[in-house]
């Protein structure tokens, strides 16, 4: 239901996310946002929110996602609180003008790029990393001067309904306004002029999306899903590589954008890698995993349904309890599996992982670029150049080699999707670059006109001699 209060300009009624809109733009308007010394000061209020916030912003998410209160500074927070420090330190290089090469006709000019701001940016989170996934983007519009419009994931309610609270008490309220609701609310958005959208979550509502911010021509960045691939080289030590899977891919109960999906090996070690992901687990999650804190919960009973759906027909190897009134998958990894099992059609998102066999390097690779792009590509194994070569012979947004998820982590690297999996990248300068406008600049002398004589008509083959 979209809320309809207030009144507009010429006393009309506009709906709240309309209103918050204007409010945004109204206050992008005055110019505020620009100085580098209220950014500054924004992004350390920001800073200041997560340290002071840390127990509600973990209780919130306990709520949500049964996550371990000791997990999220690690999962969520210190990641932010990095990329605040790295904006903070930067941003007077990442503003300033860049210098553009010359050539012999601007060589008494000024040619350079200046980045400015785009304008009102909306931000839309999804469910999983319900915190950084907005503050994440937030922390690059503010870096690059924009009003914010903030729309956390209504699934999420708890952590939706904390940032509603704590935002608008430490950051420009009316230039970051919060808004909360669900699909209308959203839908209500969507409708609205911004100059940059950033999305993330599914393919699907990723082109509902697309399609809504085409009709003000304004661009978007999608930061979307996929099933993202683990290749295991037969020569590897099993009993590290399985506990690195096991801990990315059950993470979160298994709700991360990035986490492997499914693995390619050969058929000879499928036993032993379910032994390994076996020790690993009780490693981490101890022999009553269900009581475990460190172990999460699917988001809600549709997301339950929706993966405990895939394990019908499947020979389960490991785990395939569930129990829908506590949202609980076990770990769970799935061998016999084909490209065309139910479970290699859509990403999982859940606690489950299917083993595909694969007789060769080129097998996998033939696997891989017979699907949608994915988000992440894994590999693992001792000989760089099989390494090399996987990355060199298929596509993905990013690659960790004999590891996971690591590539997030690091703000040098842009992180995004290709294809399926995403438009647009972000996270430490890319964030800056991705949400501001590369504006070219040259400035020219207004002497030196002789100079300019051939570019004028009338036109002659003297004149090209010249
Ligand atoms: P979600 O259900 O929270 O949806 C995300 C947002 O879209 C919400 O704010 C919601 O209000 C809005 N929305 C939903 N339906 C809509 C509609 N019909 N019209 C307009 N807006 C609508 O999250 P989700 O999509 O379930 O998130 C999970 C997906 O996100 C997975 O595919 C995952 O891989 C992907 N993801 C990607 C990243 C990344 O960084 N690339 C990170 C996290 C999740």
């Amino acid at each position: 239901m979209i809320h309809y209060e207030g009144e507009g300009i010429c006393g009309i009624h506009m709906s709240m996310e309309k209103q918050a809109v204007e409010r945004a733009r109204t206050a992008f308007l005055t110019r505020r946002s620009r100085p580098l010394e209220f950014r500054a000061q924004q992004l350390k209020a920001l800073q200041r929110m997560i340290t002071e916030k840390e127990r509600d912003i973990a209780a919130a998410l306990k709520l949500d996602l049964n996550k371990n209160e000791f997990q999220t500074p690690l999962y969520e927070l210190v990641g932010l609180e990095g990329e605040i420090q790295l904006a903070l330190e930067k941003l007077p290089e990442w503003a300033a003008p860049r210098t553009a090469e010359k050539t012999l006709l601007t060589i008494s000019d000024e040619v350079y790029i200046q980045p400015e701001p785009l304008g009102v940016v909306l931000i839309i989170g999804a469910w999983n990393y319900p915190f950084a996934l907005v503050i994440q983007p937030l922390i690059g519009a503010i870096a690059a001067g924009n009003a914010a419009v903030i729309k956390p994931s209504e699934v999420s309610e708890h952590t939706a309904r904390l940032l509603g609270e704590l935002l608008p008490q430490y950051i420009d309220k009316d230039l970051y306004p919060v808004v909360n609701g669900g699909v209308p609310e959203t839908q209500e958005l969507l409708r609205q002029r911004f100059d940059h959208v950033f999305y993330t979550g599914n393919c699907a509502v990723g082109k509902l999306v697309m399609e809504a911010a085409s009709r003000h021509l304004t661009p978007v960045t999608l930061e979307l899903g996929g099933k993202s691939p683990c290749y295991i080289d037969k020569a590897c030590d099993l009993s590290i590589v399985c506990r690195r899977i096991t801990w990315g891919k059950y993470m979160n109960c298994g709700q991360t954008c990035i986490a492997p999906d499914y693995v390619l090996c050969d058929q000879s070690i499928q036993s032993r890698v379910v032994e390994e992901i076996k020790k690993a687990l009780k490693e981490f999650y101890g022999d009553d995993l269900k009581t475990s804190p460190d172990y999460g919960r699917m988001i809600n009973q549709r997301h339950f349904k929706r993966v405990t759906a895939l394990l019908e027909g499947e020979t389960v190897a490991l785990g395939g309890e569930s129990d829908e009134a506590d949202c609980f998958i076990a770990p769970t990894v799935l061998t016999g599996v084909t490209g065309s099992s139910k479970v290699m059609q859509e990403e999982i998102f859940g606690p489950v992982l299917p083993l595909v066999s694969v007789g060769s390097v080129d097998e996998a690779i033939r696997f891989i670029n017979q699907r949608e792009k994915p988000l992440a590509l894994y590999v693992f194994s001792y000989d760089s150049k099989l390494i090399k070569r996987m990355i060199a012979e298929t596509s993905s947004g990013g690659v960790t080699a004999n590891d996971v998820l690591l590539h997030y982590s690091i703000s040098a690297l842009p992180f995004g999707g290709v294809g399926n999996s995403g438009m647009g990248s972000y996270h430490g300068k890319h964030s800056f670059d991705r949400l501001s406008h590369l504006r070219s600049c040259l400035i020219k002398s207004l002497n030196m006109e002789a100079v300019n004589k051939v570019r004028y008509p009338p036109h002659s083959a003297k004149k090209l001699s010249w």
